[in-house]
């Protein structure tokens, strides 16, 4: 990728750095031409994960080695990046069934070859159309349920789900391979099964608690009801079937059929145990509320920076506007010729600041008026950027930029900030793929947080999402551009992002990690784009989120190697891992680069999350 900026970190703090978060000294200093391999033991069959590969052909990157494998061999078998992405998918909902699957929703962006365009599909879980404005009150009490434990697992949270029919959508539009067909892979890796690795053990630990207030869920996820040992073989019999006869008889089978009455019993009357622990407040999804779904196509959002076009993804996610304006702000500061800590001071103030619009004005646009062009204009990004002191983090949160008077020159540019809480959970999945012709998918997907609302569909292997909790937690406010209302999507952080130079692909990335997958993809475009690092490093280097709140969220390494140093402007930073999960790892991403003359570089986590798997048609030797 051709850079503009020639200064580069320093071989030892590359090093140190690349020391620090794979534990593999040579993999991120090595040049593009190979990965480390992880050997998993699985009962005598071996699972291996290759963080990196660079090679022709075609490309899938994904968290999971079964999935990326789905997802190449349909690459090698003649299908395009649109085909391997919904295969690679499907495979996912097998291997990633916390993070992902067909009870749940995402975001898929696609660069047609053919046409030089990038387009977007919007397959967001959706409130029900009988959901009220207060759902998040208990009626029996008239106070609030908690987020934890009440909301997460419960029917109230279930949206629409709009995985499958994106899936489906995609297809239709731009793939070569029917529905049927990609979900044959996947249908045989649910019915042979996968084998379970320490991630998933520690995931489904997290939610043990939860997946025993279901007996569905339970008999799959615990088998025995115990916790699933490492290298130990788990099936799962009912997606195998369930996505039989979704290739039978088409999505209609999820959205009309026996899936949709399903569905709507399980959450309008979640089937628990029959004395449950925890409460499981039951939902408002109809078979309405699924015959009427529909993914939404629409432009994705688009910024200029330093000669590339970033494309990303339009409301109801904010990925793209939040990333966006960073990236407009800090265009106006020439990170390359910046010491590394000076770049990173900046990073974090202008995330604060785009972190800032985002809570103020964005929303789903079919319920609220995103100034989505506002908020991607050099103008407001130069006015913005008057709040920043490159020697001093300001105090946080910072207040919005006002959208309806803004010029550029540095003023009074500022409104007032309505309050609202960050309670996005870190789960999802993201994957990658690229083909011979030249296409690309970014598809990032979930169910919410890990194991989404914990409610299986009995009989059918899959969980439902508990997305709806992505809706402001406590805003009824009018002017709350992300509460509560019928048939709305909760606004997301999914960040599915495609770089184009000169209309040619160059960069795909994504990432899962709730708000954090924002400032992660922003994050490692800066370090690929800027800090001139390669994109093996540029995703293995320790992470920071700044999200316009009190304190930096770092991942320990990135404090061991930054935090003196930026404290010494303000910034205070508290070690990553949250109340849900066991994880003090920020984000999960996958990226593939696009060299000269068919050259890819497939690139995923050599350790987060246990490691990610990235896969070539063809191998350079
Ligand atoms: N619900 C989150 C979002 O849409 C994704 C879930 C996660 O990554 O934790 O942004």
């Amino acid at each position: 990728m051709p850079r503009r900026h020639s200064r580069r970190p320093s071989r030892r703090l590359l090093a140190g750095l690349v020391a620090l978060t794979t534990g593999v000294g040579a993999l991120a200093l090595a040049p593009a031409s190979s990965g480390a391999e992880q050997r998993v033991p699985s009962g005598g069959r071996y699972n291996v994960k290759t963080a990196t590969s660079t090679g022709y052909g075609g490309a899938v990157t994904s968290v999971d080695p079964e999935a990326s494998r789905v997802g190449v061999e349909v690459l090698r078998r003649g299908g395009n990046a649109v085909d391997a992405a919904v295969a690679t998918a499907a495979a996912l909902g097998v291997t990633e069934p916390y993070s992902s699957g067909i009870g749940g929703g995402g975001y898929f962006v696609h660069y047609d070859a053919r046409t030089r365009t990038v387009s977007t599909l919007d397959g967001r879980e959706t409130a029900p159309a009988t959901m009220p404005t207060d759902a998040f009150v208990d009626p029996a009490t008239g106070e609030p349920y908690r987020f934890t434990p009440e909301l997460v697992t419960s029917g109230v949270a279930v949206g629409t789900p709009g995985t499958l029919a994106t899936w489906d959508t995609a297809l239709r539009r731009w793939g070569t391979r029917s529905l049927s067909q990609s979900l044959r892979p996947a249908t045989q890796l649910a019915s042979r099964g996968f084998v379970v690795d320490q991630t998933f053990r520690d995931q489904t630990a997290d939610n043990a608690a939860r997946f025993r207030q279901f007996p569905a869920t339970q008999r799959q996820f615990l088998p025995g009801n115990e916790l699933p040992r490492v290298g130990s073989v788990m099936r799962n019999r009912d997606l195998a079937a369930t996505y039989r006869l979704i290739a039978r008889q088409g999505v209609k089978a999820f959205y009309t059929g026996p899936l949709a009455r399903e569905i709507a019993r399980t959450v309008q009357d979640p089937p628990t145990v029959r004395r449950p622990s925890l409460p499981v407040p039951p939902g408002y999804l109809t078979t309405a509320d699924l015959a009427g779904y529909r993914v939404a196509s629409q432009a994705p959002t688009r910024s200029t920076y330093r000669g590339y076009d970033v494309y990303g993804m339009a409301p109801s996610s904010s990925g793209g506007s939040t990333i966006g304006e960073a990236l407009n702000i800090l265009e106006r500061h020439d990170l390359g010729a910046l010491s590394e800590v000076d770049a990173l001071h900046l990073y974090l103030e202008a995330s604060a600041l785009a972190f800032a619009d985002r809570g103020q004005y964005v929303g789903d646009p079919r319920f609220t008026d995103v100034p989505l062009t506002d908020l991607l204009s050099d103008t407001f990004a130069a006015e913005r950027d008057c709040e920043i002191d490159v020697d001093r983090a300001a105090t946080k949160p910072v207040e919005p930029g006002d959208v309806d008077d803004y010029d550029g020159v540095c003023g009074d540019g500022t409104t007032e900030r309505r309050p609202e809480q960050d309670t996005e959970n870190i789960s999802t999945t993201n994957l990658t793929t690229a083909d011979r012709w030249g296409n690309v998918v970014e598809y990032t997907l979930t169910i919410e947080q890990t194991g989404g609302s914990g409610i299986t569909v009995p009989g059918r292997g899959f969980l439902l999402n508990n997305e709806l909790t992505d809706f402001s937690y406590d805003g009824v406010a009018a002017d709350d551009p992300n509460r509560i209302q019928p048939g709305k999507r909760p606004r997301s952080s999914m960040s599915p992002t495609i770089v184009l130079r000169d209309g040619e692909p160059v960069l795909a990335l994504g990432s899962p990690g709730g708000s954090t997958i924002i400032t992660t993809v922003l994050q490692t475009l800066v370090n690929r784009l800027d800090l001139g690092m390669t994109i093996q490093q540029a995703l293995a280097s320790p992470r920071a989120a700044q999200r316009n709140s009190a304190t930096v969220t770092a991942e320990p390494e990135f404090i061991a190697l930054h935090g003196d140093a930026l404290e010494e402007y303000g910034h205070t930073l508290t070690p990553s891992g949250d109340a849900f999960t066991s994880a003090a790892q920020i984000g999960a991403a996958t990226a593939i680069e696009l060299g000269p003359r068919g050259r890819l570089t497939a690139v995923s986590e050599p350790t987060r999350r246990g490691g990610g798997s990235a896969l070539v048609v063809r191998p350079r030797r």
